[in-house]
């Protein structure tokens, strides 16, 4: 397995759980890190993360939790206790909340993200807020390090400003990664894979791509591979 298959997390965004396990069977000798989105948990609940574990593959969690900080606490405490490799809450549940999502994780290995701004919101004003949304995904990605959780979930095009505000040290998760010759589905704001680990993406979530492909081993390969040779800048 190369270093840059590792770099990519699948976002296993199936409808069922047979069809989920049959991505999985694909994709487990190529691909280490599989994301698990609130769909298919609601659907198929911790049997999904224990078919990926059964497959030797690690889960990213991706529930987003928010919540009072004693109920993200307990929900943190149970995704830990599923052995996933990690899970997220949203950054705007505030300081405390992420305090103690921090502590709820202490001891298990398993890291604990955030997410700043939904990509899917234009208009932070309906929020009352005022900041524009690059404002705020760094101010919100600042908290999160504060609250000492290990990193955020953000889009291709505020990684340098993530990386610039939190440092080296700071985990940066990234969906709406398409390699040049992908369409672009349903995402605005898209970077290839290059792109996004150039400008400083620890982990680069892609999933139609690979999960629509014709062959989706192939297709994890081949992204893997134009990243490592700089095929897709
Ligand atoms: O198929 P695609 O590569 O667009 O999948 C991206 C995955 O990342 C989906 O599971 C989507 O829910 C998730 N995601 C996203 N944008 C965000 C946060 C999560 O696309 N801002």
């Amino acid at each position: 397995m190369s270093k840059t298959s590792d770099k990519i997390i699948v976002a296993l965004d199936a409808p069922t759980f047979e069809e989920a396990e049959k991505l999985t069977q694909k994709l487990a000798g190529v691909l280490r890190h599989f994301k698990i989105g609130m769909a298919l948990y609601t659907q198929s609940g911790p049997d999904v993360v224990k078919m990926v574990h059964d497959q030797g593959g690690q889960v990213f969690l991706d529930l987003k939790f928010h919540d009072i900080p004693s109920t993200v606490s307990r929900a943190v405490e149970e995704a830990a206790k599923l052995g996933v490799w990690m899970c997220n809450v949203h950054a705007s549940g505030g300081l405390t909340m992420m305090q103690e999502a921090k502590k709820a994780a202490a001891g298990s290995g398993m890291s604990v993200i955030a997410v700043t701004v939904l990509t899917s919101l234009e208009n932070l004003s309906e929020l009352g807020i005022t900041a524009t949304p690059a404002e705020q995904v760094v101010r919100l990605a600042s908290l999160t390090q504060r609250a000492g959780l290990d990193g955020v979930v953000c889009s291709p095009l505020e990684i340098r400003s993530i990386r610039e505000a939190c440092g080296k040290d700071f985990r940066i998760v990234t969906p709406g990664v398409r390699p040049v010759d992908a369409g672009t589905q349903d995402q605005k704001r898209v970077a290839t894979p290059a792109k996004a680990l150039q400008d400083g993406a620890d982990y680069l979530v892609i999933g139609r791509p690979i999960t629509h492909a014709p062959d989706p081993a192939s297709a994890a390969q081949q992204i893997a591979q134009s990243v490592g040779t700089g095929y897709v800048l």
